[in-house]
């Protein structure tokens, strides 16, 4: 055989990377950036236009405001204990009825399965600032708020889902989530349509199901951007993770999240009594009640005043 023809017979040489920047990004990344882009033009088009024009031509009922209040602060409670302080950094442990219903509020927050999230939510703790950050914020409040969720993630690693990937109620939850997703949605237009019919079903959805879920969206979109950009550094200045009171307030104590970078694994971001952290107030109930254990605390060392909780 001729050395021409060998060489047309030889397979190709292996493609080598050098690193994850060089890896094509997959179509599945692709289409999932994608994705993102159509559902959050259909949300945004629905709150900028749908709530307001309904609100105009039949106004808003008692029931879809009070509907609005209460999945706000039980999807954003799903998010801040469900997610981020049990799924994401086991900083207590609970039966697993419990963490059931945590982690189908926050499948109504519609922020992703709870094995999804808390792998980005791990890896921006390892790689934070850096090209491996999902949110990292050195990229501009833009990128940090949402943006990321638009660009395709050349950086996913599984192995930030190990553990979580494990358990079987996060399993459970990431297997239903659509159908989790829709009862969250759906359940809004059903108690509406109860209460006053058809435009009522409608009325209820707009406001307490869409409204509420973009609410919830930039509320936990601010913890990436706001919180790293702007606010004090009182625990640590490792990396650009800042402390927002103001942030707190919107999300249930998430904007202490300087301490939070600095102890990841502790069970408050807030740490004194005069601090705004419902998520650390809840666990604390829950262990009052005998339903979580295991509360993680920071080996936080301060001289006066002592922390709290
Ligand atoms: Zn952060
Ligand atoms: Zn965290």
């Amino acid at each position: 055989m001729s050395q021409t023809a060998q060489q047309r017979m030889a397979p190709p040489p292996p493609t080598v990377f050098n690193s994850s920047a060089d890896i094509p990004i997959s179509m599945g990344k692709r289409r999932h950036a994608i994705w993102n882009i159509v559902l959050f033009c259909v949300i945004g088009l629905c709150v900028m236009i749908g709530v307001p024009l309904y609100g105009y031509l039949y106004h808003y009922t008692w029931l879809d405001w009070s509907l609005f209040g209460l999945l706000y602060i039980i999807s954003g409670l799903g998010i801040t204990v469900g997610y981020h302080r049990l799924a994401s950094h086991r900083s207590f442990d609970c039966p697993n009825w419990v963490k059931g219903i945590l982690l189908i509020a926050g499948a109504w927050a519609l922020q992703n399965s709870a094995i999804k999230w808390a792998s980005d939510h791990l890896r921006h703790h390892a790689h934070c600032d850096e090209e491996k950050d999902p949110y990292n914020a050195q990229l501009g409040f833009w990128h940090s708020h949402c943006g990321w969720l638009f660009t395709p993630d050349q950086h996913q690693d599984p192995k930030y889902a190990t553990r979580i990937a494990n358990d079987p109620v996060a399993v459970w939850q990431q297997k239903y989530y659509p159908l989790l997703v829709l009862t969250g949605l759906g359940g809004t237009f059903l108690i509406g349509f109860i209460h006053n019919g058809l435009m009522g079903g409608v009325g209820c959805f707009l406001l307490a199901g869409v409204g509420r879920t973009f609410a919830v969206l930039n509320s936990t979109f601010c913890i990436n951007s706001v919180c790293h950009l702007w606010g004090r550094q009182p625990h640590g200045t490792s990396d650009s993770s800042r402390d927002s009171w103001l942030v707190s307030l919107m999300t249930f104590g998430e904007g202490y999240h300087n301490y939070h970078h600095m102890y990841p694994t502790d069970f408050r971001n807030g740490i004194h009594w005069y601090h705004f952290d419902p998520s650390k107030w809840l666990i604390l109930g829950l262990y009052r009640l005998r339903l979580a254990t295991s509360l993680r605390r920071g080996t936080y060392v301060e001289t006066s005043p002592a922390p709290m909780t």
